[in-house]
């Protein structure tokens, strides 16, 4: 599989090839630039796509064959996830909702109320920073830490969860992420309801790519996210999916003896 560690090993072994071709032969410049633009482009895409297990494993879906799937939200609590809330209990849907932990502190009451309707919260940092890419190892796990004990005093509960800002992860975030003990998650269906202004595209979108065991990512952020939350729903039940929180979910991916 390649690993943020398999392609450390490749390339330190390419690199001393071709300081040896350099000293028999003669050294190629161009070789050199190839070697570099070759390594950093997959050290990137590593760092870009969550779903790459690059540098840290995480939980984008699940292996069961059954029509199940996980509709998770970021960046809350905002303005919409009252309403969000309400919505999901209108349809008896049980959701995730990885939540900012400064947001969190300021709108408890937010929190108190998903848990109490029996959603499920995770973890999506403290600040998510536009730099937390660039973040040290510490700092991520302070971020961490500091979430985990905002929402312990708001639930009660402990929380195992993490989605790293954005979905990027590096060495820093992958160490922070084993010395906290959180299981990483990340997505297999990306809406990208934040950057797509209608509606009904979003929702065709999800509804294209999902499959049984999906993670479906949305934002409380969305204008449109209530519409497109109701008709998500409505939709993936008429389809035969049920609807159930990422513990669900990820117990029935350890579990997958199936009737
Ligand atoms: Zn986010």
């Amino acid at each position: 599989m390649l690993t943020y560690r398999n392609t450390v090993i490749a390339a330190i072994i390419v690199f001393i090839l071709i300081l040896v071709y350099s000293v028999v032969f003669s050294f190629s410049i161009i070789t050199l630039i190839f070697f570099i633009l070759f390594f950093s482009s997959i050290l990137a895409y590593g760092s870009a796509f969550i779903g790459f297990n690059f540098y840290t494993k995480s939980f984008c879906k699940s292996k069961t064959k059954l029509k199940v799937v996980s509709i998770t939200f970021d960046d809350g609590p905002t303005d919409n996830t009252n309403s969000i809330i309400d919505i999901l209990d209108k349809h008896n849907v049980k959701a995730t909702f990885f939540v900012v932990g400064d947001q969190a502190e300021s709108s408890p009451e937010i929190i108190e109320k998903a848990c109490k309707n029996g959603q499920l919260i995770g973890n999506h940092s403290f600040s998510h920073s536009n730099y937390s890419g660039f973040y040290s190892t510490n700092k991520i796990v302070d971020e961490i830490e500091h979430t985990n004990a905002i929402l312990k005093n708001i639930t009660g509960k402990d929380c195992k969860i993490f989605r790293p800002p954005f979905g990027v992860t590096n060495p820093n975030i992958a160490r922070a992420i084993k010395r906290t003990g959180m299981q990483s998650v990340g997505w297999s269906v990306r809406s990208l309801d934040t950057t797509i202004k209608d509606s009904q595209i979003v929702l065709k979108r999800v509804l294209r790519q999902v499959h049984p065991g999906a993670v479906i990512l949305l934002h409380d952020t969305t204008p449109n996210i209530l519409f497109i939350l109701d008709k998500l729903i409505e939709n993936l039940k008429e389809s035969g999916y049920k609807i159930e929180r990422l513990d669900v979910l990820m117990a029935l991916n350890l579990n997958r003896r199936e009737k």
